[in-house]
């Protein structure tokens, strides 16, 4: 079960000052190229694990520890804001 990507679009603005889900993502694994929200999004204990609809290879995460958010971005070739 998942949601897609503009679920993130309230945790996300925590990080960023502009709307993330618009922004167009390119997976490193496959190279697919397409916006933030359509992703897709896997909550586990408030954490936000996002995958790419082509691969299924986990994009980035979103994961809060303690009063921290932290963005990790290891399945993210690039991401490009218009
Ligand atoms: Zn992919």
């Amino acid at each position: 079960m998942y949601q897609d990507g503009n679920a993130l679009a309230g945790p996300l603005t925590e990080i960023f000052a502009v709307d993330m889900t618009s922004a167009e993502s390119v997976c490193a694994g496959c190279g697919r190229a397409g916006a933030v929200a359509s992703l897709r999004v896997y909550w586990h204990a408030g954490d936000a694990v996002v995958r790419c609809p082509g691969c299924e290879q986990v994009v980035f995460r979103l994961v809060r520890l303690e009063n921290r958010l932290c963005l990790e971005v290891t399945g993210l070739r690039r991401l490009t804001f218009s």
